[in-house]
């Protein structure tokens, strides 16, 4: 098993949030980084420009992770760019809070396609490309554990991811290589804190016994340990990172 220093990483969705720093991290332990985005270039860029700072090689690639094409040529330039791909985080996700009953098929059709059909295309791509030693991360939600009204979309987006990581752990048997998802709690990013009133926030932020919101730093030294060397045994697992949320 190699360790993490000189290993190449893709992390999807990291221009901002949980994704950026998953990318801060596994650099600051020897990865270089590509630095997958959608909308966002100029953050992307502006994480490339951090990790150069940490002394590690990174560029940004635009991709859509639910395309095929996009996310094809996600892998290609990393390939191009580093001659190897060791680690591949699926974090990239959206979430927005619909009632079942009066959710529109589209809004539930926007969830599954980046959460679900992104991760299962990004595992799919990992599969062919890491070899022995090789780490795939994917992230999960710990709301799974709470099927709060509104949370049906998401939800089943993410109890997809949590069953794509322990069917591809399987799938994998044999090439040495580790499959896992992080299930973060609340974390005090964008996707969390949009359309919330401070009460709700403040609801949230107490529900778990530590009595505070996630950072994004608590969910990429997770995220990190499962991608380097003491994170070797750990394979088909969902790791729950929530201060005892649920
Ligand atoms: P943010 O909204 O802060 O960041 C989302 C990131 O995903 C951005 O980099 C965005 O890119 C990227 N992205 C969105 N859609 C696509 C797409 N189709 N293709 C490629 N990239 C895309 O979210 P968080 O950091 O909070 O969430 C990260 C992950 O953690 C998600 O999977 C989320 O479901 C999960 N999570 C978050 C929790 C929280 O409380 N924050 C709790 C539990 C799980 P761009 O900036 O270019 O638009």
């Amino acid at each position: 098993m190699r360790p993490t220093t000189g290993r190449t990483a893709i992390v999807t969705g990291s221009s901002r949030g949980i994704g950026r720093e998953i990318a801060l991290h596994l650099a600051a332990r020897g990865c270089d980084i590509v630095v997958n985005y959608h909308g966002r270039e100029d953050l992307a860029d502006a994480v490339v420009r951090e990790i150069k700072w940490l002394g590690r090689k990174a560029i940004a690639v635009h991709a859509d992770v639910a395309d095929e094409t996009g996310a094809k040529a996600l892998f290609r330039a990393t390939l191009d760019a580093f001659g190897r791909i060791d680690v591949v985080v699926s974090n990239a996700g959206i979430m927005k809070t619909v009632p079942i009953a009066g959710a529109g098929l589209a809004d539930y059709d926007a969830i599954m396609r980046t959460n679900a059909r992104g991760a299962f295309n990004v595992l799919a791509l990992a599969g062919k490309h890491l070899g022995e030693g090789g780490r795939i991360i994917a992230l999960s939600s710990s709301v799974i554990a709470k099927p709060a009204p509104g949370y049906g979309p998401y939800i089943a987006s993410k109890a997809a991811v949590e069953v794509l990581v322990r069917v591809m752990a399987n799938e994998l048997r044999g090439r040495g290589i580790t499959c896992n998802a992080v299930a973060p709690g609340p974390v005090g990013t964008e996707l969390f804190l949009e359309g919330k009133s401070a009460d709700q926030i403040a609801s949230l932020a107490s529900a778990a016994p530590l009595e505070r919101l996630g950072t994004p730093s608590d969910i990429a030294a997770a995220v990190a340990f499962l991608a380097g060397p003491e994170g070797a045994w750990v394979n088909a697992q969902v790791l729950r990172v929530n201060g005892g949320f649920a």
